[in-house]
């Protein structure tokens, strides 16, 4: 069934997520502050939004995909935002990466006005995107995900409930809190093994079949060599951005202290890429950390 999708922030994830949608046949209205998103997603068959407020009232969905959390409270809160101009029974998905009070917030004000809401944030990357197969961590009431399922499906390939509502971002920074400190782990014992005399090769073929294996080894080597398609292998290009893993460290650790956990790894992970994006590696691939911690190319 064809409906109206809106989608609000037109950017390198958004763009392609909302073109799928219309290539499955939806009429999706677009709207960014960027006129070369709108042009791109006209050109690919979108419609183009005149306003936040238009769009809201015309859509029977709205997707978001925007920076952070006060783009997100201000779109849907805000004078002229969603939750003032959508009709009841809009259905919400935000599919940005925020902090997990935001994403709770929101729902709850959106439930109060009738509007089933997901949170639903992604891994995969623009590459993921563009191929339709993100990986989305949902939070929300089982009504609201099994109708945001179907719309999920066209731009997602592994949809996962993973409770209430923030549930999905909790997720999605408690796994990229393993993949922060797992990446440096991973890192350092490279570096040591270099200083020690040990071909990165060999660490790699012992390591990758014994208990130091993880991901962060065996499929994102961070040293050049041992797996071809790791960014290691072009100069560290991402990827994933340095900048992005840090603005999720900082989520992770906003979200630890306002619900009292303890994640010393994940704060020291936060400060080292802190300083590794202050020193230049903010658009290198995460990976590149190595570099910083070797202290030289
Ligand atoms: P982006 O900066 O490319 O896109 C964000 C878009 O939102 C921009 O086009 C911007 O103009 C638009 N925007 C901002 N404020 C707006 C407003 N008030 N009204 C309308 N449009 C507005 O960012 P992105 O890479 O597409 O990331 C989007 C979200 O996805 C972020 O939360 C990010 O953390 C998350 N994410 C990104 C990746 C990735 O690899 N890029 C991977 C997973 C998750």
């Amino acid at each position: 069934m064809s409906s109206t999708v809106g989608f609000i922030g037109l950017g390198n994830m958004g763009g392609p997520m909302a073109i799928n949608l219309v290539k499955a046949g939806h009429k999706v209205i677009g709207f960014d502050l960027s006129d070369a998103a709108m042009t791109t997603h006209a050109e690919a068959g979108g419609d183009r939004g005149t306003s936040v407020a238009d769009l809201a009232a015309a859509s029977d969905v709205i997707v978001t995909m925007l920076p952070a959390g006060k783009h997100v409270r201000q779109i849907y809160q805000g004078e002229g935002g969603i939750l003032e101009n959508a009709k009841p029974g809009t259905l919400l998905i935000d599919s940005s990466t925020i902090d997990v009070d935001s994403a709770r917030a929101v729902s709850a004000a959106s439930a109060e006005k009738g509007m089933p809401m997901v949170d639903a944030p992604v891994s995969g990357g623009v590459a993921g995107a563009a191929g339709g197969t993100l990986t989305f961590m949902v939070g929300g009431p089982d009504e609201a995900y099994d109708a945001a399922k179907p719309y999920l499906d066209i731009m997602g390939k592994t949809i996962v409930h993973a409770g209430g509502a923030g549930n999905g971002q909790a997720a999605k920074i408690c796994n990229n809190m393993i993949l922060g400190i797992s990446m440096i782990g991973v890192s350092e014992a490279f570096v040591l093994g270099e200083k020690l005399g040990l071909d990165p090769q060999k660490l790699f073929d012992i390591s990758s079949t014994a208990s130091g294996q993880c991901w962060s080894l065996t499929s994102y080597c961070p040293v050049p060599g041992p797996l071809p398609s790791s960014p290691a292998n072009r100069d560290y290009q991402p990827g994933f951005a340095a900048a992005m893993m840090l603005k999720d460290l900082k989520l992770a650790q906003e979200a630890a202290s306002s619900a009292g956990a303890a994640t010393p790894l994940g704060a020291e992970a936060a400060s080292l890429y802190t300083l590794f994006c202050n020193s230049g590696g903010e658009s290198l691939d995460f990976s590149g950390i190595v570099k910083f911690l070797r202290g030289h190319d």
